[in-house]
């Protein structure tokens, strides 16, 4: 399998190159050159497999220069006793035509650990097959879950540094004690006093100024990304797709063949882009449901194929999800686009230049065809954690619960009882102050965010999890703080001490 860019200007990459670049060098992403398509015998097989062996089979597809054993050493190192239940990522019945597919099991209590406990390991064999003797350099932009979930994969990885930039202000209390708290020799978090889209620009920018990358190239130094662009992030998503159908078959909730729907609380458009590569591979789908929170600029564009950024930028409770650009849709609109990169190149200048863009009628046809879009305010994101709570003892952290918002909201509006997938982000207890207040509201007053931890485990029989517990007790180690324009400057610091 090779790759290409979708702004038109590289093909015939390698798995290797492709991540070990993260972002295609003509400002695009990369994307697969030809189709994977598997039948259903290949998924009916996947039901006697472990999680382990699922991700094996699935990414032999994609990462076609990486030989069997290599990839058997990079799903076992990533996907073990680092995470908190044997399964992966356990399906749990909610109702007899719903399930919560549970991707936070692992060591940063968020669905960021899938790929990023994983593309460390591919990185390495990365650099290694690309013959590259410059120090890789991981510069990434949080919202929250992805800096630690980077830090906690990259921590003390041979040949590799780590920078995350997260936005002031801009994450969980939680969030940001678990990053400035990372250890690691080769870990640096920096705050900057700007909002999360600042942030990934601000990031974007370092990565195309030509002066920055020159110079750190003479130091021995190059430039990758941990962000949801690269495609070895993206990969590992689509295994856990066809590990759900794979456990609904085993347990009998549905025929072999069966379409579901899968609900996906989104921001960049990773993970539910990793659900339509899964599907366009044959899995049997019948809706992919976009949930946004009140930054629903992905629920206007699935419903007038206009993408328009040009809005208000809403803080609120499921800060994973506060994005404006999602970067991954020009996966998705190069794919339905008949791969036509002059096409992506006109979407991707009118959004910098105009700030929107309209995509054309055959592309807006085909994601209606299989998006579904929604969105939960704050309030309603809260309301749904409290009736879930009462109705079923389940407790959804607040993305999740954007997503059965707007699930509900989808069953309303088109009847739909079709077999339903939930994919839960995160842990509620990563979210445990809008979590607690939402299902306990007078008995947190005055609490701070380790005794909200206590409150809602003692109150919900459910365990704190081992990467939340001890926080309040480990060392600040990162205290950078800058403005958006010193961003380079940071970064070129770092590697010249
Ligand atoms: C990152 C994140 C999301 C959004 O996922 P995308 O791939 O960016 O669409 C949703 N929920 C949580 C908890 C996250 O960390």
């Amino acid at each position: 399998m090779r790759y290409r860019s979708t702004r038109g200007g590289f093909s015939g990459v390698t798995s290797s190159e492709a991540i070990k670049m993260g972002i295609a060098p003509d400002g695009g992403l990369f994307v697969p050159e030809d189709d994977v398509t598997v039948d259903l015998k290949f998924i009916e097989n996947l039901v006697s497999d472990n999680y382990r062996q699922r991700a094996e089979k699935i990414l032999s597809f994609f990462l076609t220069d990486f030989d069997r054993a290599e990839l058997e050493e990079c799903v076992k190192k990533a996907y073990g006793n680092n995470f908190s239940s044997p399964e992966v990522t356990p399906l749990v019945h909610l109702h007899e035509h719903l399930h919560m597919l549970e991707l936070w099991h692992g060591p940063t209590c968020a669905f960021k650990d899938m790929a990023l406990q994983i593309l460390p390991h591919f990185m390495v064999k990365a650099i290694k097959k690309t013959g590259e003797n410059s120090k890789i350099v991981i510069l990434t932009a949080t919202s929250g879950d992805t800096g630690k979930a980077a830090l906690e994969g990259f921590a003390d990885v041979d040949g590799t540094y780590i920078i995350v930039f997260y936005p002031n202000g801009g994450v969980s209390e939680i969030q940001r004690l678990q990053m400035v708290t990372q250890t690691g020799k080769n870990t640096n978090v920096i705050a900057v006093n700007g909002n999360f889209d600042d942030t990934q620009s601000g990031v974007k920018k370092i990565f195309n100024d030509k002066n920055i990358c020159d110079k750190i190239q003479d130091k021995g130094f190059r430039f990758s990304s941990a962000n949801s662009i690269n495609w070895g992030r993206l990969v590992p998503q689509i295994v856990y797709y066809f590990s759900a159908y794979a456990d609904l078959l085993k347990d009998k909730i549905i025929e072999p063949g069966e379409k579901i729907n899968f609900v996906v609380p989104t921001g960049n458009f990773g993970n539910i882009l990793a659900a339509w590569y899964a599907m366009k591979m044959g899995l049997p789908v019948n809706r992919l449901i976009c949930a946004s929170n009140e930054n629903n600029i992905l629920t206007d564009f699935i419903i007038t194929g206009t993408y328009d950024r040009r809005r208000e930028f809403h803080k609120t409770l499921s800060p994973s999800m506060d994005i404006l650009i999602s970067s991954n849709l020009e996966r998705l609109l190069f794919e339905l686009g008949g791969k036509d990169a002059g096409l992506i190149r006109g979407y991707m200048n009118d959004l910098n230049e105009k700030g929107y863009y309209t995509v054309n009628k055959t592309i807006k046809g085909k994601i209606q065809e299989i998006f579904w879009g929604g969105y939960s305010s704050d309030n309603e994101t809260l309301a749904c954690i409290r009736s879930v709570y009462k109705d079923y003892g389940y407790v959804l952290d607040t993305h999740t619960a954007v997503a059965m918002d707007v699930y509900d909201k989808y069953v309303i509006y088109s009847g739909d009882l079709t077999q339903t997938v939930i994919v839960s982000t995160a842990s509620p207890f990563k979210f445990s102050g809008s979590v607690a207040k939402a299902l306990f509201g007078d008995e947190t007053e005055g609490l701070d965010e380790f005794g909200l931890l206590r409150l809602l485990s003692e109150k919900t029989g459910w365990e704190i999890p081992k990467g939340l517990k001890d926080l309040d007790r480990k060392e600040i180690l990162h205290k950078t703080v800058c403005e958006k324009d010193e961003m380079g400057d940071v970064v070129l610091n770092i590697l010249n001490s």
